[in-house]
């Protein structure tokens, strides 16, 4: 025997389905943790952007080059292959194999699907077919509406939720009429609570725009070329209108997935390493309908990407229920549940001098909390709701907790926090 010694390399073929949140970070961890194996990602996009700050270019303030959160060259760099503008039809399991709608189709050896999430258009009378209804999901929603919006006048805004609001931000800057629709009692309604919603609903009232709460969208009627031209109520009221938005939620893109052996109850079934109920095919992001936020998306991507290489890595780190906004410069950051109807849950407010904060706790821990106006402690009643930290021994007023009150002086002087 000879001292030469051969060294076998294993190439692994990683498909991805998305080229987005969870797509695009899974690829980049991918590649961090083995160099050589072949990475192909398979999108119906043909650019790389973030969803979150599409009303930015609604308003005409970024475009698609200044939302895009890849370098230039990342794929070329990162020597990832990349089939745009293509569309998942199917995954043959067995042959490991993803196929297009064109017929093409790509061998795996893992797969990752992340693709995300729809719009939901609601079953309305005539909005599914109504020419003039757009949503707000992809970039191409975007100049669909900007297209039409030169001959529009009126906009009907069908739910008041997250992205309901940002359709809001980017068409306020617009000279047109805009009346938001929410089937719930208050805009916002998973961050806020009446009393701040009534807060921005009056700020909106002052801006010219109406707010209908605790109604639904009954039915479109058009006009003779199928143009929308009123949206009636559930309270009968009709409003005049060129187009309707659609913010009402999404559902998650599922529908190539036709082998029952993956598992879709709301969106596709993952464990904690990100792996579907079949061996080797992971999910990750909106797909999963875990919680449909950009940071989990990303979170999930990255999980999926170390155990696809083998690396065991656990997520559990899933709250989703943190958002922070800036409406008519009038800040707010909303944490965990504010909307605990239960009365075993204690709730300490604070209003005044254009400020409101609330804080749901019980038995020493909090569970959510509300700042309008003033968010500072932010960050501390974050870890402290995230990590179900006990403050029962912290004897002050629970909206003046700060970090100071987790550290200790140790005896050679030091600080040492509790808090992690
Ligand atoms: C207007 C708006 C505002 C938002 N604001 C915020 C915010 O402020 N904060 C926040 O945390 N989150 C926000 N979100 C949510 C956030 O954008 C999503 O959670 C995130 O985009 C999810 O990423 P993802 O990778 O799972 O899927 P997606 O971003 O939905 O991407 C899915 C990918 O899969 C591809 N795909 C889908 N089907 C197929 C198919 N059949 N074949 C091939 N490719 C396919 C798509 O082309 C796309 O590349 C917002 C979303 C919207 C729409």
């Amino acid at each position: 025997m000879s001292g030469l010694t051969i060294k076998i390399f294993f190439h692994t073929k990683y498909v991805i389905i998305g080229a987005s949140a969870a797509g695009i970070n899974a690829a980049k961890t991918l590649r961090k943790l083995d160099k050589s194996s072949k990475i192909t990602i398979i999108s119906k996009d043909d650019a790389v952007y973030s969803r979150c700050i599409l009303h930015k270019v609604l308003e005409g303030s970024r475009n698609l080059e200044t939302i895009n959160f890849v370098d230039p060259d990342f794929f070329e760099k990162n020597n990832i292959e990349w089939i745009k503008d293509a569309d998942v039809s199917n995954i043959d399991i067995d042959k490991k194999k993803v196929l297009l709608q064109d017929n093409s189709s790509f061998k795996f050896d893992k797969l990752l699907i992340a693709s995300g999430a729809s719009s939901f258009i609601p079953p309305v009378k005539n909005l599914r077919e109504a020419k003039g209804v757009y949503s707000l999901r992809n970039f191409e929603d975007v100049t669909a509406i900007q297209d039409k919006l030169k001959s529009t006048k009126r906009v009907v805004i069908l739910g008041a939720g997250l992205v309901g609001i940002d359709a809001l931000l980017g068409l306020m800057v617009k000279n047109i009429k805009i009346s938001v629709v929410e089937m719930g009692d208050r805009i916002l309604p998973l961050q806020l609570d009446k009393a701040a919603s009534s807060i921005y609903e009056k700020l909106l009232k002052e801006k010219g725009i109406d707010v209908f709460t605790s109604v639904k969208l009954e039915e479109v009627v058009l006009n003779k070329d199928g143009f929308v031209s009123k949206a009636v109520l559930s309270n009968s009221t009709a409003i005049d209108c060129d187009m309707i938005i659609v913010a009402a939620g999404v559902r998650p893109n599922v529908n190539f997935i036709k082998d029952s052996r993956i598992k879709v109850e709301k969106g596709i079934v993952i464990d904690k390493h990100c792996k579907t109920t079949v061996d080797n095919i992971y999910a990750a992001g909106d797909v999963t309908f875990t919680a449909p936020i950009w940071p989990i998306a990303v979170k999930q991507g990255m999980t999926a990407a170390y155990n696809m290489v083998g690396i065991n890595k656990e997520l559990n780190d899933t709250f989703g229920m943190k958002n922070s906004m800036n409406l008519f410069n009038l800040p707010c950051v909303s944490l965990g549940n504010v909307n605990i109807a239960d009365e075993s849950y204690a709730v300490d407010t604070l209003e005044g001098d254009g400020v409101y904060q609330k804080i749901v706790h019980k038995d020493g821990v909090i569970y959510g909390a509300l700042l309008v106006g003033d968010i500072s402690y932010c960050g501390v009643l974050g870890y402290l709701i995230k990590n179900k930290v006990n403050i029962s021994n912290i004897h002050k007023n629970i909206f003046d907790i700060d970090y100071s009150d987790f550290y200790n002086v140790e005896e050679d002087g030091q600080y040492s926090y509790q808090l992690r």
